[in-house]
């Protein structure tokens, strides 16, 4: 069984102010049986990687560019959150998608750029509201892993995430139903291009996960974890989330 991670994900959210939430989150879970991980914005990385030192916090960033310098102006390259002291990164989010237009072939490019600095690649996938109801979901989803999962994945550098882009900050979660049938395809597709690497590699569930609905998603098959947005925010909301995986 792959060890499971509960993911936060602060989004463009956060001060200085927020750093006390990690101690608070690795005050509450001193030794965890879970990955406990915390992507806030990229100027918070730094400081935010001191305050988790000696607890059982993770840190990662939300993106990063697929080049490792040059005339990027705004963005941030893999080794540079790897020297601020992250330890994964987020690829291929749906608002990355959405907002800066991000293809596929971006999102393989950028996980390809966190490996070369030592990153653990969160890739996120998900069907649009419009592409389920039209029933292509689970098309759209193998066509996203197919193209935004790199050769060469592992267990150990990749973790992918589903996130119905319909149920990201609205309140709407999908079914166990739903993303049972999902992840079973998911592992499938990842089990046949990788092997034993896919049968292990880490599937999170994200889209308004919260502590009522936590240990309901977590009870579907091949769900390894979550990526939360809104509820990681407050270690309050977020470790309830945390002991629901363990
Ligand atoms: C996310 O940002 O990846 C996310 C799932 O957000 P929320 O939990 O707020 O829906």
């Amino acid at each position: 069984m792959p060890r499971k991670l509960a993911a936060g994900n602060w989004k463009m959210n956060g001060t200085l102010e927020g750093l006390s939430e990690i101690a608070e989150l690795g005050g509450l879970h001193r030794a965890p049986s879970v990955d406990i991980l915390i992507c806030p914005p990229a100027t918070l990385l730094s400081p935010m990687a001191r305050a988790a030192q000696g607890t059982s916090v993770w840190i990662g960033g939300q993106d990063c560019h697929a080049a490792a310098s040059g005339a990027h102006t705004g963005d941030v390259s893999a080794g540079m959150l790897s020297a601020a002291g992250a330890a994964y990164v987020i690829v291929g989010h749906s608002e990355r998608r959405t907002d800066h237009g991000e293809d596929d072939g971006n999102v393989r490019a950028k996980a390809e750029a966190a490996w070369r600095a030592g990153l653990v690649a969160i890739v996120c996938l998900g069907e649009t509201l419009e592409e389920r109801e039209s029933g292509r979901a689970l098309d759209v989803v193998a066509r996203q892993l197919a193209g935004s999962v790199p050769d060469g994945a592992t267990a150990a550098n990749t973790v992918v995430a589903y996130e119905p882009v319909w149920a990201i900050g609205t309140g709407k979660v999908a079914g166990p139903t739903e993303i049972g049938e999902v992840h079973a395809a998911m592992r499938a597709a990842l089990t046949q291009r990788f092997g034993d690497e896919g049968a292990q590699m880490r599937l999170l569930y994200g889209g308004s996960v919260k502590a009522s609905n936590a240990a309901e998603i977590f009870a579907v098959p091949h769900v390894d974890g979550a990526l939360v947005g809104g509820a990681s925010l407050k270690a309050s909301d977020f470790s309830p989330i945390v002991t629901a995986l363990e």
